[in-house]
Formats: C-alpha cells, structure tokens, sequence
C-alpha cells in the first residue's frame, strides 16, 4: 500500500495521511498539492514515524493530487524544522511556511515578459514620453516596475509598446546569477587574520559541525577573515549563507564582497520583488545560487549542498524575530549547520553573554581578533556627568562635547552623535491643560517627526498630522515637545555650530538600499560633518575620517525593567565607539551619562571588556537568567480587554506546579496594550535543568480559548514589553 503523511501548511491540522496515486513519485521532503474537503493545500511528506498521527485506513485515503516541480527538502532541513517548532513551542507548519518561502517559486519554471527601449522614436514625442524614455535608458523590467522607474502611468508606457519605442523582451524566470569565484582577488590577510581563516577553512574541508565565535574587535577585519572560508567553500562547490542583521545597509558589504569574488552574492531579504524571490528560492534549491547574503529568514532556504554559514555581527537584537515563529536565528544558525554538519561562524565584537558562556564551556571554539587591521589604534573613550557638566537649558549637549565638534570641523574631520531615538521628541504635552499625545492602538506616546511634520506611534505605525491647536482644550500655540530625538539634536547641532554640514542617520531617512548608498557617498566624500544617528549607524560603517563619536545619552538603553539592559546598552555604545578612529587618525569617544558610576558606563570608560562581562555574568547567575537558568514569556491577548484578561486567569488556574521552575503572572503586558490587542502576560523563570518546552506545551494543552484570543509563547524572550 502507498501511503504517506503529510505535514500540511495549515497549524490547525495535524499530518494528514494520503495514498500516491500510481505513477507518481514521492520521497520524504517531496512538497505535494493536498486534497483538503473541497480545497487543496501544500503539504510536505515526512517520515511517518517522526510525525505521530491517527491511521486512516486504506480505503478512507484520498489521493495526493500533485507534486511540485521543486527538488524536496533535505533531511537536515526537515530536522531543522522539527527543532525549531519543538524548542519555541511554534507548529511545524508555521516553520515549514518560512521554507517554503516562495509561492512563485514552487510553480517549476516559467518565463516572463520584460521591455526595453528599442532606440526608436513615438510619433507624438509629448514631454511625459520624453521624461520616460531618458529615465529608461539601460532599464528592463516589466511595465509596472518601468512606470514606477520613470515616474509616469503604466498606459503611457503602453502607449510606447504600440509605437515600437519599447519592446518585449522574453526573460528566464531561473536566469542563473553571474559566478562568484573564489580567486578573483588576493587579499593579503596579517597574521592573526590568516590563523583565523586557516583553521576555518579547515573546518569547511572537513565538513563537519564546528561552531565557531569569532570575537574581534572593531575594525579586525572580521569580514576579510571570514571571505577566506567562504572561497573555500565555493572552491569545492558548496553554498554558503552569511546571515546580516540590517540588510538594507548591506552596500558597504556587497562592495567588499564583489571585490573580492568578482560578482554580487544573491540577496534575501523582505523586501525582494517576487520574481527576484523566487529567482532566488530556485537557485538555492538547484543548487547553483553559491553565496546568499541575507536577513534571518535565509536561514530556512532549501539549500542543497550548503559548505558554510556565518552570522555577522551576531550580538544582534535584529536576529530575534517578534512575531510568528518566535525565534533567535543566532541560535538557529547554529542548529542547521549541525544537521547539515557544517561549519558556522558567529563574528562579533560584542559577543552576547550566551555565545561566549558557550566558548567557555567547549561547545563554541572561540578565535579572537584583539587588534584593528592596518595598526589603527581603538578610540579613547570618557564620559561627561551630565550632572556636572550641565547643557545650556533647553540643550542636550554638554559644552566639551560641542567643543570637541568644533575642533574637528576645524581639522575637516567628521562627528557622530548617537541617541537611540527616532523623530524630534518622544512626548509631546499641552502646556495649558497638561494632554499628551498618545497612540489610539498602544501603550505608547506618539512622537513627533518634524522632518515630515507628523506624530507617529514607533510601535503600531499609527500616524497624525502634528496639530497646532491641542485637540483637548483648544488653545493654540501651547503644544510643548518634551525630550530630545535625533533631529532635536540635529536642531541643536545646527543652532550651536552653524557652520556644520549635519546629517540625520535613522531607517526615516536611509530607508532604502539607493539612500544608504548615497549617505555612505556623501560621507565618504567629506561633504557631511556631523552625523546624528540612532543604533542604525552603529553597525558596518567605516568612515576613516570620522574621530569623534558623541553618546548623547547613554541611560537611555538603561531605564525598564529589560534583562539584558545592561549587555545592551554595553554593546550598543561599544558599537558606535567602533566607527571612531578607523583610519590613520586616532579616535575618541565621549559618553554623556547622569550615572558615570554605573558598572556598564564604567567598564565601557575604562575599556575594560572583561570587567563589564564578569560583572554582567556574575549578574544572570545570581538571577538565575541565561545562560545559567532559562527565561519564556506567554502572552495572551485579544481586541478585547476582558476577553484576554478572562482567558489569561483562566490559564493562570491551570499552572503546572513544576520543580525548579517559577511562573509569574498573569499581568497587564508592560505594553498593555499593542496595535489595537490587549495584552497580559505570564513569565517563566526556570533553571536550565527543566524541560521547559514539555511543560508549557502541557500547559497550553489543557485550556481552550475563543477565536478572538491569541497565545504567543516566546522562548529566550529579548524583548520584555
Ligand atoms: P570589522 O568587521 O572587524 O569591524 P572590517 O572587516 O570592517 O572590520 O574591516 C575594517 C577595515 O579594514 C575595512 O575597511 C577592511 O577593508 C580593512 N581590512 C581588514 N583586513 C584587511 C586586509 N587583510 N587587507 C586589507 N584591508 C583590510
Ligand atoms: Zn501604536
């Protein structure tokens, strides 16, 4: 009898069990077209006996009705699957989607209809179609994409195919990617650099699980040392994934890259038109897609014959996914290269305490970087006590601070402020009656952008023209915005020293791949003096002649209750102090703080890593937090406040009483309430000896809730809201 079980893309069904039709050919991994009642779903046939389901007998079973042109998905990733929705508690069928990431690209091969300009004239040359056709020059893509390059309706264009002025071009859908090579250019590697590449292109020859942190500091040359690897791995014909936390500042990365391998790698990320992604999907599952660089959700590609992966700048938060399938890709990263039993490179500067508790234990080989490549020194690093050294009232800057601006717009060297906070201020009150504004959908205020002249909420996207008049009370003029954001210290900037080019750096301003480009040019090019920027500009950028970094406020990462305040607050700082002094000229640093003597602050003066690493450790052992004792979180919510409370007291009476393991709650979310859902959560603090996972699975079992309820379980929380 041919029978096989499927995993189907629905999480509210278990496998399914149906018959192979004669003359059709499955294997586990094949991905099939379900029937479903009257539907048919995708599903994915896996080993039986790995997916326990009732037995249907024989003559119940229905057909499969098709199986797609797409090779099937391997063992290891099966078994990533498999993991990932044990130990976050998600279903099976919620990973596999994120495997199945292209709709398009399940459909086997096709071809497309492309247009370019032939050369020739429109009879009628109007000024709309003079416009198109310059702004078209060199383009191929389909119409709605060429309307959207040239700025003009798509029935213009149109207009322009019948006149012969754009014709059709057939295109490969599969077209392969120009070829990486792995010696297209030599890179002399210093010593420290080559020991490192040696031993991990050793492992990628052995092909063997190796997991591996690479803790360099800034500006080591992390990059250089893990390109060496990745040559290898492409000299044996293997794939390799190099996971980026911020794709869309990828352009200082993809220039190295195609200087070194003498091609672009091949991108995934959310933002991938669906021809590109499914391009991209079926050259990873042939096989022939050799280095995809990408954002987290890479990490479930169908790879075929993967050689290597790397998480660059795997501290991180960026990694964590806060919706979904709750999932760190760090950590995930490092389970996929041990089912395909590869090689993989975490590389950081600021490792998180997990990955480094790990190298200490013997599970991570730890390689250390301790000095910048080209013999450039790490920046001096002090702070200002704001306390004692007081802004000018209404400023946020301290006088040593703007002074040490001025001396260098005087050298024609670059500044870069730093402050964590988008928009011009993060409150915004009447001065009359005392109203602030505050998101309809949140627990949250609406801060103000006076660039686009809005308050928005930063967590649901809600969005109001900034009034002039406060809508309680009705008086005008009165509206007063409390605190600072980036462009109020951009203001400032510009008030104090009206001679500096100042540049506002946040995902506002740089929100596509083409404006991080331009800023990087713009900088590059020394016509920007001062950069104002949120933690967006702490990550991948070197500027040689930037040698002052300004912390404007290092509290800030400080203040809520959030477990990992401390570590992130030290690797945010430690990042940005990084872009400091990268080139010939020495760097320095100056941290603005109301608490010098808090130990973060105080490591981070005295540069002294290991100081701020023991303390935090010492710190998590004490509370029994990771890595020494494991954190969940369950969140309850509904659109409904009684709705979700009722159903968060109605789980809280089912709590498993469990050794070792302490349950808290249910409390109002500290962010009640969410885009419109209100929120209540349970925390779960259990030593690491506890299955956790066994015991919120338990747990959920035994209570049903109403349509309108969500639960969210979230393994290794990041995020405490
Ligand atoms: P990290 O990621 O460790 O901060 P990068 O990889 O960005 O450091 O390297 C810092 C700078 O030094 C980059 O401009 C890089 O091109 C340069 N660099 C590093 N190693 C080498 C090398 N072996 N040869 C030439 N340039 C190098
Ligand atoms: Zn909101």
């Amino acid at each position: 009898m041919n029978r096989v079980r499927c995993l189907v893309l629905n999480a509210a069904l278990g496998p399914l069990d149906y018959r192979v039709p004669d003359g059709m050919e499955v294997e586990p991994g094949s991905v099939v077209e379900c029937p479903l009642g009257p539907r048919t779903v995708i599903g994915i046939v896996w080993e039986a006996e790995r997916l326990p389901g009732t037995e249907v007998p024989a003559e119940k079973l229905r057909p499969l009705r098709d199986v797609l042109p797409v090779p099937p998905l391997s063992a290891p990733l099966r078994r990533l699957i498999e993991w990932t929705a044990d130990y976050y508690v998600a279903s099976m069928a919620g990973v596999a989607r994120m495997a199945l990431s292209s709709g398009g690209a399940l459909k086997g091969p096709a071809t497309m209809t492309e247009y370019r300009l032939t050369g020739g004239m429109p009879e009628r040359l109007t000024p709309q179609r003079l416009a198109a056709m310059e702004a078209l020059e060199g383009e191929q893509a389909n119409i709605r994409e060429l309307a959207g390059l040239a700025g003009v309706s798509e029935g213009v264009l149109r207009g322009l195919v019948n006149q012969g002025v754009l014709e059709p071009v057939e295109v490969d859908c599969d077209r392969p990617y120009d070829e990486a090579r792995p010696d297209f250019a030599h890179v002399e590697l210093s010593p420290q650099q080559a020991e490192a590449s040696a031993t991990f292109a050793e492992a990628v020859r052995k092909g063997e699980f190796a997991p591996f942190l690479l803790d360099g500091v800034t500006g080591s040359g992390k990059t250089e040392t893990y390109f060496e690897p990745v040559a290898e791995a492409l000299r044996m014909g293997r794939q390799v994934l190099v996971l980026l936390p911020e794709i869309a500042l990828t352009e200082n990365f993809l220039h190295r890259f195609e200087e070194r391998f003498g091609a672009a790698p091949v991108l995934w990320h959310s933002s991938l038109k669906s021809t590109e992604r499914r391009r991209a999907y079926r050259a990873v599952a042939s096989g022939s897609a050799q280095v995809v660089v990408g954002a987290r959700s890479a990490l479930f590609l169908p790879f075929r014959k993967l050689g290597l992966i790397v998480v660059d700048e795997a501290h991180e938060v960026s990694f964590k996914q806060e919706d979904g399938v709750r999932y760190n890709a760090r950590d995930v990263a490092v389970m996929r290269a041990h089912f395909e039993k590869v090689p993989v490179v975490l590389a950081s500067a600021t490792p998180a305490l997990e990955s480094l508790q790990m190298a200490e234990s013997g599970i991570y080989t730890k390689i250390d970087l301790p000095s910048r490549f080209g013999g450039a020194e790490l920046p001096a690093i002090d702070t200002i006590d704001l306390t004692q050294e007081k802004p000018p009232h209404g400023m946020w800057l301290a006088q040593r601070l703007v002074d040490g601006i001025e001396e260098r717009l005087a050298r024609g060297e670059q500044s870069l402020l730093f402050l964590n906070r988008r928009g011009y201020a993060p409150l915004t009150l009447c001065r009359n009656c005392g109203f602030r504004f505050q998101c309809p959908n949140c627990s949250a205020w609406l801060v103000e952008h006076r660039f686009s002249r809005r308050l928005a909420c930063h967590h649901c996207g809600h969005e109001t023209p900034s009034p002039n008049a406060c809508p309680e009370c009705g008086e005008p003029d009165c509206l007063v915005a409390c605190g600072p954001g980036v462009e109020r210290i951009a203001d400032e900037v510009a008030e104090r020293l009206p001679d500096a080019r100042v540049f506002v750096a946040t995902s506002d301003t740089l929100n596509s791949p083409g404006k991080a480009a331009e800023f990087i040019a713009l900088v590059g090019a020394g016509e920007i003096d001062v950069i104002v920027g949120t933690q967006l500009v702490t990550k991948g950028f070197h500027f040689p002649e930037l040698t002052l970094v300004g912390v404007v406020d290092a509290d800030l990462g400080l203040e809520g209750g959030d477990l990992r305040a401390g570590e992130r607050t030290y690797q945010q700082v430690a990042q940005v102090a990084g872009r400091a002094g990268r080139g010939s000229k020495p760097g320095e640093v100056l941290i603005q703080t109301r608490h010098p003597e808090a130990s973060v602050i105080a490591a981070l003066a005295a540069g002294d890593r290991d100081a701020f690493y023991s303390a935090e450790t010492e710190g998590r052992r004490h509370a029994g937090a990771p890595p020494f004792g494991r954190w969940a979180a369950i969140i309850i919510s509904s659109e409904d406040d009684a709705e979700a409370r009722e159903a968060a007291n109605r789980l809280g009476a089912f709590r498993p009483q469990v050794d070792d393991c302490q349950i808290l709650g249910p409390a109002p979310a500290p962010m009640a309430l969410l885009r419109g859902r209100y929120r209540y959560r349970f925390l779960i603090n259990s030593r690491r000896s506890v299955q956790l996972q066994d015991v919120i699975r338990g747990w959920l079992r035994q209570v049903d809730h109403p349509p309108g309820v969500r639960v969210a379980v979230d393994v290794d929380p990041y995020s405490f809201v």
